[in-house]
């Protein structure tokens, strides 16, 4: 059986190169490189032949892969706030009171934020528009934040929404604002939630010191994320030349959306001081980490009334144009186990030292080591596949469009999807995970030593705050994930609580704020490449498939469990103590319950009698789920098990002469790995969720409402919101096929 016997260099040697070959020294070349000029989607062909070439001077086989897809370049915008005097009908009355910069400030020490051909403030699949209206703030712009204010009876029909960034994917604060008859929106930064590294407590902000800097401005993407990602019109299926293209009407926003800095927005917030409710006194959810009071700005809710409005003016410039992956290859001797590693290589801004040139940066380190092992002669077991991903930002697009058409491919071949998107802002270790690759985690993160060595010998492993996040959306593993169904790692380096205020999609995500702030040294960058290596590895070249089924079955039982705790808070009279201070629940829970469709802390289920009644007999249901999840866990354990004794028979020698003997070993294993390698794919529905059909996993999904965050058994969650019982009780039907269908594969 191949990687059985003796290998030229066998695991425990490949385990070293990948230690060993990183250097801190080459990830700083990389991320030099990739951050010297803007790579927007589309606009960086010659950073993907670099890619492509390199990985070849490292050893590994490259091409490039194209797609037509459809995205905007900016090309004009202006928001401006204007006046006049209260009961003036004459509208040449009106003054600018304020122009607002809409750039960011060029910086002397970091040379990025000057570059002549940096790319402009603007929002990824914004509409074009030009409108004038009175400001509303929505807070975070969450699904209950606007709840909220439709409940206070707070005006939103053609008015503009000023929304705090944070928490929920961007794209759905518009999706509603937009839904609920808002004419623009405007997205900025509040300082309030950068903890305490901010201006007002004390810290100087960039290049000076740690805190942000006041004119930095987030761009990013306003698709509707939760509908489909990739090419918004070729749902499902790859934006080839001749592809046929569906309307977007649905999939991107109709109302024009900018972002601003918080300097740019404080103007705007103070004109909305004395209109409308305050945050204070709106409600609890409200009041959370409000950074700009010490500016003078009283969060007033609004609207600003007639006389004072913005005009909110946006251009954008659609293309279907060229976007360019780089795939890399390392055959191995099975040639239908892959293992896939990918990194985004494409950047809102001309630097991108964070997302994603520190993950590009890494993954080179990690395929040069690769190259470095077959130059010792490394005969790999599984195929390696590397991928470059470009269009990630605009939605996840390379590699959406890549899965899409290598489906047929990757359902009978991929074990596992690996990404490393912003591998390293900071010191803090992060990470989700399908829970057959939890364990994987643990044991790479063991096998590398910390950067920190306040006590010496410690590991990633041993700072680690050992929590794995269900997978969510927001990166290029969705595709893999939630369409193909092939369990999936996402993985890197957050900047924790007081550490350097990270600038994300903003201009000083730069070389200068990588090397000054975010990774002096660059060693935590080589830390990565050397956990990015060790989880290749294990997946990689070991003889057995490295899963933990039994782990994906107790996973399963604890995701029912939340199905009923959900049941029986919404049963539950709200009392005070459920109703927590929105300042004491940690960032996840605060914004999974605002993404929520339901307001789970203050609502019971409406009209007690009929759905509580029916709320009841559902828990009854729901057992149906457990005892289903119960069989999976059976025949789990014994893949284990089975896999266990394998791999203890494979570390005999067997003579060459009993060659039955290792021919029957072989199938054995060959058994076991296809199992292990469809187990995921079992919970694939092919109907897709209610609503958004690409969707077609039953257990994982981004949540509807929050888009970033994962939500578990999406259909079953989404119908109980909606207590539509009938709904809900064709989700457990349908996840139980599910389980039983697993159950029965393996
Ligand atoms: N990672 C990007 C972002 O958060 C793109 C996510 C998406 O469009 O799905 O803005
Ligand atoms: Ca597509
Ligand atoms: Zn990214
Ligand atoms: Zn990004």
């Amino acid at each position: 059986w191949p990687g059985c016997g003796k290998r030229k260099v066998d695991y425990d040697q490949l385990q070293r190169i990948l230690l060993d070959t990183p250097t801190s020294k080459h990830a700083e070349e990389w991320s030099r490189y990739y951050t010297s000029g803007p790579h927007i989607a589309g606009k960086n062909y010659s950073q993907a032949l670099w890619t492509k070439n390199k990985w070849e001077e490292f050893g590994i086989k490259a091409d490039i892969v194209s797609y037509d897809v459809y995205l905007n370049y900016p090309v004009d915008h202006r928001l401006a706030l204007l006046e006049k005097k209260k009961h003036d009908d004459d509208t040449s009355a009106w003054k600018v009171s304020y122009e607002a910069s809409l750039t960011e400030d060029v910086i002397e020490d970091d040379p990025t934020s000057s570059l002549p051909d940096r790319i402009p403030t603007f929002h990824g699949y914004s509409a074009s528009g030009n409108v004038t209206g009175s400001v509303v703030y929505v807070n975070y712009g969450t699904y209950q934040d606007f709840a909220d204010l439709v409940k206070a009876n707070v005006t939103l029909k053609d008015k503009v929404a000023i929304a705090r960034y944070g928490g929920i994917f961007r794209g759905l604060k518009v999706k509603r604002a937009q839904e609920l008859g808002m004419v623009g929106v405007v997205l900025y930064t509040d300082p309030g939630d950068d903890g305490d590294v901010t201006e007002e407590k004390g810290e100087k902000v960039y290049p000076d010191g740690p805190a942000r800097q006041p004119s930095s401005v987030q761009r990013g993407s306003t698709q509707f994320l939760s509908f489909a990602p990739g090419d918004p019109t070729t749902p499902g299926y790859p934006s080839k030349p001749d592809a046929p293209r569906q309307p977007v009407d649905t999939a991107i926003p109709s109302i024009p959306s900018i972002p601003i800095s918080y300097k740019d927005a404080l103007p705007i917030l103070k004109a909305l001081n004395g209109h409308g409710p305050k945050a204070d006194d709106f409600n609890q959810y409200w009041t959370r980490n409000m950074g700009l009071g010490y500016k003078g700005v009283h969060y007033n809710i609004g609207p600003t009334p007639d006389h004072v409005v913005v005009n909110l003016y946006n251009k954008q410039d659609y293309v279907t144009t060229p976007l360019w992956n780089v795939i890399g290859v390392i055959n191995g001797t099975i040639p239908d186990e892959v293992i896939i590693v990918g990194n985004h290589r494409d950047a809102w801004i001309a630097g991108g030292a964070g997302d994603p040139n520190s993950g590009s940066a890494v993954m080179n380190e990690m395929i040069r080591s690769f190259g470095e092992a077959l130059r010792q002669g490394w005969k790999p077991l599984r195929t390696i596949v590397f991928g470059s991903w470009d269009g990630e930002e605009y939605g996840l697009i390379g590699s959406t469009e890549w899965v899409e058409e290598y489906l047929p491919w990757l359902n009978h071949a991929n074990v596992a999807y690996i990404n490393i998107d912003a591998g390293v802002r900071g010191t803090e270790l992060r990470t989700a995970a399908a829970p057959l690759l939890d364990h994987i985690i643990h044991a790479a993160t063991a096998a590398v030593p910390s950067p920190n060595q306040t006590i010496p010998g410690q590991t990633v492993h041993d700072l680690w705050d050992k929590r794995i996040k269900t997978m969510g959306s927001g990166s290029d593993f969705t595709a893999f994930q939630d369409f193909a169904g092939v369990p999936s790692i996402d993985i890197g380096f957050n900047s924790g609580p007081g550490a350097a205020v990270y600038h994300y999609h903003s201009n000083y995500d730069s070389f200068h704020w990588m090397e000054k702030y975010g990774d002096p040294g660059f060693v935590y960058h080589r830390t990565m490449a050397q956990v990015l290596g060790l989880i290749t590895a294990q997946l990689a070249d070991l003889p057995i498939i490295s899963f933990r089924a039994a782990d994906y079955a107790r996973a399963l039982d604890r995701y029912v469990k939340q199905v009923e705790d959900k049941l029986d808070a919404a049963l539950a009279p709200p009392s005070a103590s459920t109703i927590e201070a929105s300042s004491l629940i940690d960032d996840d829970t605060y914004f999974e319950l605002r993404g929520s469709t339901r307001n789970t802390s203050t609502a019971t289920l409406s009209s007690a009698s009929a759905s509580s009644a029916s709320a009841e007999t559902f828990k009854t249901t729901l057992r149906r789920l457990h005892h289903a999840v119960d069989k999976l866990a059976v025949p789990a354990a014994q893949l284990d098990k089975r896999a266990d004794e394998l791999a203890e028979e494979l570390k005999r020698d067997i003579p060459w002469w009993k060659w039955p003997a290792k021919l029957r070993l072989g199938w054995q294993v060959r058994k076991v790995n296809t199992k292990y390698k469809f187990m995921e794919r079992a919970f694939l529905f092919e109907e897709g969720l209610d609503g958004r059909p690409w969707f077609k996993h039953v257990v994982f999904a981004p949540g509807l409402w929050t888009g970033y965050a994962g939500a578990v058994f999406p259909g079953l969650v989404e119908s109980i919101d909606d207590e539509d019982w009938v709904n809900a009780e064709r989700w457990v039907d349908i996840i139980e096929s599910r389980l039983k269908n697993a159950a029965r594969r393996l």
